[in-house]
């Protein structure tokens, strides 16, 4: 389509950069690796990666460990640390899933700056939508240990209060797609990648 022909911009125009926003429990962890695998860009779970940093006992995970235990949002500026960080990796250039990031609207203004700052921006927000009830019953299923029930619920309320606000944020820019979480997992994938689809089209 476009003029330029230098392979690192016709790859960077084909990438595909994704977020997945909905509340804890939504199946957001498991449609991103299903997505990761049919689009062949990696998925990026900033809760796994504080995970990993608590087990690893780093400098990250033992000054992220007790807030998450509490089902409390990091700071906002170690997150974008941590994200500005895996963004610029390798394997992220060809786009991306960020599963988990942003989590409110400072951390959405944080994404977009490093979003511009390479020239890129992101091409579509992904919503699951899931009924609260079905949300505690799979998180209490998924038996994590930060799943106590009333982490759950402090969880559930953060999201409502902090992260809810990003649906607003992203439909106003024009790039949000809502698709119905509380279908079985393969009807959710092919749900997201119609999405998908329909974002290429003129
Ligand atoms: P998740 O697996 O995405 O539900 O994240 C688990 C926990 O990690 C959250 O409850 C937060 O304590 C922390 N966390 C993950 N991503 C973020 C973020 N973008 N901002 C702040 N805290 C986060």
């Amino acid at each position: 389509m476009g003029d330029d022909s230098s392979p690192s911009k016709r790859r960077r125009n084909s990438a595909v950069r994704l977020l997945m926003v909905g509340p804890p429990g939504c199946g957001k962890g498991t449609q991103a690796a299903l997505l990761s695998e049919k689009l062949g860009i990696p998925a990026i779970s900033t809760g796994d990666m504080l995970r990993q940093a608590v087990a690893a006992g780093s400098e990250l995970g033992q000054k992220v460990k007790g807030i998450m235990s509490e089902g409390a949002l990091v700071d906002d500026e170690t997150m974008a640390q941590v994200v500005e960080d895996r963004l610029a990796a390798a394997d992220a250039q060809d786009g991306f899933i960020l599963d988990g990031y942003p989590r409110n609207l400072d951390q959405a203004e944080t994404l977009a700056g490093i979003l511009d700052g390479a020239q890129e921006s992101l091409d579509a927000v992904l919503v699951l939508d899931v009924p609260q009830e079905e949300l505690v019953r799979r998180a209490l299923a998924r038996k994590r240990a930060d799943d106590k029930e009333e982490v759950i619920r402090e969880r559930l309320r953060v999201y409502e209060e902090k992260t809810e606000p990003l649906i607003h944020y992203y439909r106003e820019r024009g790039i949000l797609r809502r698709v119905d979480g509380h279908l079985p997992v393969e009807q959710v994938t092919s749900r997201l990648l119609e999405a998908l689809s329909e974002l290429h089209k003129p």
